[in-house]
């Protein structure tokens, strides 16, 4: 889609920090990071959220999630565990319509703190 933003990141318009990439996925690192580790998963293929995933498309959420175990041990994260968000819609709090993964780690997340 022309004015989508992780579109643009998808095909290089906008830099990104990149750290991983297939002819599917992107993985780049959120612009304003909330945990030590804070990278975004997106499809290339423009879809706008998860009200838009269907029985057709959707093996591109079981990819992202390989994706995901990969990167994740990649980045350390594993054996201490992460968060993986994905915030649809307004009152979900989306504000980028290209369906993403928040993929956070390397601090505790949980609250109250255990
Ligand atoms: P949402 O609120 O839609 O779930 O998450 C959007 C995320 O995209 C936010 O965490 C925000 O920091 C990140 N973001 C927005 N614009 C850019 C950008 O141009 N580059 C990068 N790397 N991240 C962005
Ligand atoms: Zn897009």
């Amino acid at each position: 889609m022309s004015d989508c933003i992780f579109c643009k990141i998808a095909n290089g318009e906008i830099p990104s920090q990149k750290v991983y990439e297939d002819d599917r996925v992107l993985v780049f690192n959120d612009i304003n990071p909330e945990a030590p580790v804070h990278v975004l998963v997106i499809p290339k293929e423009h879809i706008s959220s998860a009200n838009e995933i269907t029985q057709e498309n959707s093996d591109i959420i079981s990819h992202i999630f390989v994706v995901i175990n990969k990167i994740a041990r990649e980045l350390k994260i594993s054996e201490d565990g992460f968060r993986i968000v994905n915030n649809t819609g307004k009152n979900g709090g989306q504000t980028v319509g290209h369906m993403h993964f928040h993929v956070l780690g390397g601090r505790n997340l949980a609250w109250p703190p255990g």
